[in-house]
């Protein structure tokens, strides 16, 4: 019995090797008859025994690439054609067609024993790659996805490499920045040289594949300080690489969810709790006791570790944080290399051009998935699947740790991280991105979501853009829908947006918001009481300033002093704005009174990176801890004021801070579900969408999910999609979707 079949095979099967896999797959069984990319999927028709056909149909789901996910495959039965061979066809590119654009992807297994082959023709060449792992959005200039278009056209391929990309049976069969020794890109110096400068302690800028890298050895407590000496001094953590799960299990404590992870191919820095004995300095990430860790993503970093994949890493980690100056986007040009000469005493280039910078992803675990915090290399710009239609959109995102978001068909396309926008350098890696972005997806948008804060600059770039219909949307209220969006969520859900700042609709600062609300609309249901912000920024860098305004609320004039440290008349220079309102916001942000306590307790007084006093008072966390602050909750106002004045006698009292950092943690969990159940007993709603920056925070993630679950509700967390601003541009993009669909 012989049949032919035709098969559509929908997903992400474009660019992932899947056409090679059907050829070696239908050979294999001994089928004739073709593969072809078209639009939107893969097209195989399969000719041959019964028994091979179904043997293909099985295999085509349990053994597709790595790189591929088969959403969908429509089988129909063919009249029989005779072919004789099974073939590979060309690619036909319809002028709209949705091209999927891959993003990067981390070294695979069989190129990593390539290069450290020494028999092997790529034997220690830093470029190697193939179908399943190498540069793609970073080298990316056009669509069609082809060599040409490519930073790879400058490099004619040698007769081998040639063969082997011309070969339907080769792991290289159209890898398009296939290249080697003879034929490819080259390193600026011989990477035992890169290796000794390590071991002498010297920080490097090393050209990677979305941008620079500054390295040194993570191990070496003097370059490390070096480093975050000529860095200015920020606390933030560096991340980390190790070469493998071994080398990592020595400074972190990895679950298994974490191990796969970080071997996915996307190859993103996880957040793991840092081992107590690890060799690793303080100065890696101070106040910090989680490490964010990668594994290596290129062959160049591989080699870093040594020449043979046998022997023992060279090096337990390497420190390999993005090389910026502060605030500013990651470098990744050899001609602006320069810009790093303050930080980096050596620089290690290559000539293989970065067409488009990303920065590593990051995220954490949490409930056995992955939790974006920073969503670029590996993930961008692979679209966020909504399940419906949507308008062709942009939305701008909004302005710490920027991201921007182009809608088509039923896909989110969000770009990489951008970063804040508070700069020239910044605003213009925005505008880049949107170009490339409009070219490669062939989105015309017919409207542009913008936040309403009008300081922001993707605000005035968004209401800048001529003959557009522009669309503002409230901060938290795009959190939120941001969370249900990448939840398939579209009825009405009781909405928590904690995060630092956002505009509000009455013009006030917004930040511990509980909303109702879908995609057409919110109402505010209750939010922390405002509580008077001296010098706006200035509070922001320094949580005591924060504080006394937290205090003044609390104690009125009889403020006790908790900053001895810090000179009087400072202090009665702030308390003198607050009095009289000088110079002052109102802010109902759930950041500030993370920030307020992290002071009061004596955590942190001054800040030198965004979210700093939060995150060291949830690193403080004594576990055990069960009790609670008081709090009351009258017309929707959340009083914090029994709550900071229970922390004062606890500070006075010489209360740890660990227990008061627990206290703390547990009081705003239940502050969440106090005000959830309110909101339950009057709206009859029972979902619960957690949003906003503020839910990085395990402590109270963990915390509030627990006794949200334990009440009944149904809890939507974030997992593909940033809760931070990073996700931002997702929400408005729904938000500015519905508008329109209402409209017609
Ligand atoms: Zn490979
Ligand atoms: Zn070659
Ligand atoms: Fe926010």
């Amino acid at each position: 019995m012989t049949g032919r079949k035709r098969l559509h095979i929908r997903g992400t099967v474009q660019g992932v090797g899947f056409r090679p896999f059907v050829y070696r797959l239908a050979t294999q069984l001994e089928l004739t008859g073709h593969v072809l990319n078209i639009s939107g999927g893969v097209i195989a028709e399969i000719e041959g025994s019964e028994s091979a056909l179904q043997a293909f149909i099985k295999r085509l789901r349990a053994e597709a690439p790595p790189l591929s996910s088969i959403e969908h495959v429509e089988i129909q039965d063919q009249p029989l054609r005779g072919d004789t061979a099974f073939a590979v066809h060309e690619s036909v590119a319809a002028a709209e067609a949705f091209a999927m654009v891959p993003p990067d992807v981390g070294t695979c297994e069989e190129c990593w024993s390539d290069f450290t082959d020494a028999s092997n023709r790529r034997y220690l060449y830093p470029f190697t790659n193939c179908t399943n792992c190498g540069p793609r959005y970073s080298i990316i200039q056009d669509i069609p996805y082809d060599r040409p278009k490519t930073t790879m056209k400058v490099f004619p391929m040698c007769a081998d490499c040639q063969r082997e990309y011309d070969n339907p049976g080769d792991r290289r069969f159209h890898a398009q920045p296939n290249a080697c020794p003879v034929c490819g890109p080259q390193l600026s110096e011989p990477l035992s040289e890169i290796r000794r400068r390590l071991h002498a302690g010297e920080i490097l800028a090393i050209k990677g594949l979305g941008g620079f890298h500054l390295a040194c050895d993570a191990t070496n407590d003097s370059a490390v300080r070096r480093l975050r000496e000529r860095k200015r001094r920020s606390d933030k953590a560096f991340a980390l690489m190790a070469r493998d799960l071994e080398s990592i299990a020595k400074i972190a404590v990895i679950s298994e969810t974490d191990c796969r992870v970080l071997q996915s191919p996307r190859r993103p820095i996880v957040l793991l709790p840092r081992r107590a004995a690890a060799p690793i300095p303080a100065a890696v990430a101070p106040g910090n006791n989680t490490l964010g860790v990668m594994l290596p993503y290129t062959p160049l970093h591989y080699l870093l570790f040594g020449d043979s994949r046998e022997a023992d890493p060279e090096f337990l980690a390497l420190v390999m944080t993005s090389g910026n100056l502060a605030e500013e986007p990651i470098v990744s040009r050899n001609q602006e290399a320069p810009r790093l000469n303050t930080l980096a005493d050596h620089f290690v280039l290559h000539n293989r051009d970065i067409q488009t910078r990303v920065d590593d992803s990051v995220l954490r675990t949490f409930e056995g998935r992955e939790r974006l915090i920073r969503r670029s290399r590996g993930y961008a710009p692979q679209p966020v699947e909504l399940g419906r239609e949507i308008h062709e959109l942009l939305a701008v995102g909004g302005e710490l740790k920027n991201t921007l978001c182009l809608t088509k068909g039923t896909y989110a396309i969000l770009s990489q991280h951008i970063g804040d926008l508070e700069n020239l350098e910044t605003l213009t890696f925005f505008e880049e991105t949107l170009d490339h972005m409009k070219r490669f997806f062939r989105v015309h948008p017919r409207a542009v979501a913008y936040d309403l804060h009008p300081g922001y600059l993707s605000t005035r770039f968004a209401l800048e853009m001529p003959e557009i219909e522009k669309i503002g949307v409230q901060h938290h209220h795009g959190h939120i829908a941001s969370c249900m969006a990448e939840n398939f969520v579209h009825e009405k859900v009781i909405g928590v947006a904690f995060d630092g700042t956002g505009y509000g609709s009455d013009g006030k600062i917004w930040g511990g918001e509980f909303l109702v609300c879908d995609y057409a609309g919110f109402e505010r249901h209750a939010h922390f009481k405002y509580v008077p912000l001296a010098g706006g920024d200035a509070a922001i860098r320094h949580p005591w300033r924060t504080a006394l305004g937290y205090l003044h609320e609390a104690f009125g004039n009889q403020i006790p002093d908790l900053f001895p440290s810090i000179p009087e008349s400072a202090v009665r220079l702030v308390r003198a704005a607050i009095e009289k309102r000088i110079n002052t916001v109102d802010t109902s942000s759930c950041g500030r009174l993370f920030d307020a306590v992290s002071a009061i307790a004596g955590v942190r007084r001054d800040v030198n990176y965004e979210g700093q006093a939060a995150i060291e008072l949830e690193m403080k966390c004594a576990e055990g801890i069960e009790d609670e602050y008081p709090f009351e909750i009258e017309a929707g106002e959340i009083d914090t004021r029994p709550l900071i004045r229970a922390v004062v006698g606890d500070v006075v009292a010489r209360a740890p801070v660990e227990r008061i950092a627990a206290k703390f943690h547990n009081t705003i969990a239940a502050i969440i579900l106090d005000v959830c159940l309110r909101i339950r007993a009057s709206e009859h709603l029972n979902r619960v969408a957690l949003s906003g920056g503020t839910f990085q925070n395990v402590r109270l993630l963990s915390r509030s999910v627990a006794l949200l679950r334990g009440a009944g509700f149904e809890v939507l967390l974030h997992a593909a999609v940033p809760a931070n601003d990073g996700g931002l541009a997702l929400g408005q993009a729904v938000i500015a979707n519905q508008q329109l669909s209402a409209k017609m």
